[in-house]
């Protein structure tokens, strides 16, 4: 039996009986932690805003046998304008997601923590939510151990790439020189400012992570490229974002 104290993100909630929630928590130092709030969906329970999907707050856990409950909770940041806004919805769910399974159970560093919470920020203010969720998810990925390999061609080995492209399947950078189509393969075009844009993403502090600009047309290839990317290292396919296509 132990009481514990842990600041985090509400990034999954699931309604159990009649008024419980099971929440999963992300957290600076214990990574994702599962808890169970009991009575939260009623109307009058003090933990019922501090338990909503996407809430940063401070809680109060009780381990007991294994398992954690929720002895009390403070709501720090709601994010309404998540809730409020159907596209802004839709990418922080889908981020969530990924976060929920890139995320380990007992990881100790806050990466991912502070990640999210730059990317929640700018998910919930910037005028392009899909855009903030594609650089967000390429992070997340890069922090997680699965960084694309864009620094040089895996061909000739130069590092003085410019533009090239990005073959799906070793997962690395061809240049053009040595590029040669073959059938099936799944490959991406990155053009100059793209390959640039990329760089960017996974070589720039949190901080900066969301300050660039770029074409609409350099937007669409990191969209597609992280897409695709995404796809092949979870081996999943996420269907969330899908739906904003179809709005
Ligand atoms: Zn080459």
């Amino acid at each position: 039996m132990s009481h514990e104290h842990v600041r985090g993100f509400v990034l999954r909630e699931v309604a159990l009986g009649e008024a419980d929630r099971l929440i999963e928590i992300l957290t600076t130092q214990k990574g994702l932690v599962t808890a169970l709030a009991r009575g939260s969906r009623r109307v009058r329970s003090p933990l019922l805003a501090a338990t909503q999907i996407f809430a940063l707050s401070d809680f109060t856990l009780f381990n007991y046998k294994g398992r954690t409950t929720i002895d009390s909770a403070e709501l720090v940041e709601p994010f309404l304008r998540l809730r409020e806004d159907l596209d802004r919805l839709v990418c922080a769910a889908h981020l969530a997601e990924v976060f929920h399974d890139l995320v380990r159970d007992d990881l100790s560093d806050d990466r991912m923590y502070v990640l999210w919470a730059y990317s929640c920020h700018a998910i919930s203010s910037q005028p392009d939510p899909l855009l903030v969720t594609h650089v967000a998810q390429l992070k997340a990925l890069a922090v997680s151990g699965f960084t694309p390999q864009i620094s040089y061609c895996q061909s000739c080995k130069s590092t003085q790439i410019i533009e090239g492209w990005f073959d799906f399947q070793s997962q690395g950078l061809v240049c053009p020189k040595d590029y040669r189509p073959i059938q099936g393969q799944a490959v991406l075009r990155l053009s100059a400012p793209a390959l640039a844009c990329l760089r960017h993403i996974l070589q720039s502090p949190v901080e900066r992570l969301f300050a660039f600009n770029v074409s609409d047309p350099v937007q669409k290839e990191i969209r597609v490229f992280s897409e695709q990317y995404l796809t092949v290292i979870m081996e999943k396919k996420y269907q969330r974002l899908s739906l904003l296509q179809d709005l």
